[in-house]
């Protein structure tokens, strides 16, 4: 959790991963991601699953879970008109984080679990026509988790046209410009930034034996 690394907005590292630190969920209903605050610092507690998270620090500042709480109440009481902005990424495998767009912070809450307060924090993603506004990347053009794992293993990890290992990107077969979808693995696949710049909004000839 980084509050307000940038001016306009925080950053929120993200995990639905098994074992994963925190449970953060998505509801897939309403798209809204729930995400867990974090625990005390092993520094001041031995056993920080056992403790309350905390609010603020020994000093009395607020913690990232503070900022993070208060950004979301002052919304929520209408102190504030327009929602705290984040930007959220999410750990698909060891060393890999994936960027899942922005989202509204919405909500707060503490919940009791196994005795001790957890922080939720509510996020929605923000509305295409918002993002288009302001030149940033609309929700529906994020390409779905599940799709990258699979277009990773599928390539094996690098560069489809030169097996380059550094730089990838996930990249569009069909633009998204020309109705590409991210939905499913058959339109994405993995190209370092030398071929993805080659490409530009050209359509390439990929040997069909990847995408079957
Ligand atoms: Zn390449």
């Amino acid at each position: 959790m980084n509050f307000n690394v940038k001016p306009n907005y925080s950053i929120l590292l993200m995990s639905v991963r098994k074992g994963a630190p925190y449970s953060d969920k998505i509801d897939r209903k309403t798209n809204t991601l729930i995400y867990e605050g974090h625990d005390s610092p092993r520094n001041l507690s031995n056993s920080p699953k056992e403790v309350d998270q905390p609010l603020t620090t020994p000093k009395g500042s607020l913690t990232e879970n503070g900022k993070f709480f208060t950004a979301a109440q002052a919304y929520k009481l209408k102190l504030t008109q327009h929602p705290h902005r984040v930007k959220v990424y999410e750990k698909i495998q060891n060393g890999i984080w994936c960027y899942k767009g922005f989202y509204n912070l919405i909500d707060a809450k503490i919940e009791r679990n196994s005795g001790r307060g957890v922080f939720k924090f509510y996020l929605q993603p923000v509305e295409i026509k918002t993002l288009k506004k302001e030149k940033l990347i609309p929700f529906n053009r994020i390409i779905p988790t599940q799709v990258k794992i699979e277009v990773w293993k599928r390539d094996e990890g690098h560069c489809i046209i030169c097996g380059a290992k550094q730089n990838l990107h996930y990249d569009h077969d069909l633009p998204f410009s020309k109705g590409g979808t991210s939905l499913t693995s058959q339109n994405v696949r993995i190209l370092c930034l030398k071929c993805n710049l080659r490409k530009s909004n050209k359509i390439l000839t990929i040997p069909p034996f990847l995408f079957t």
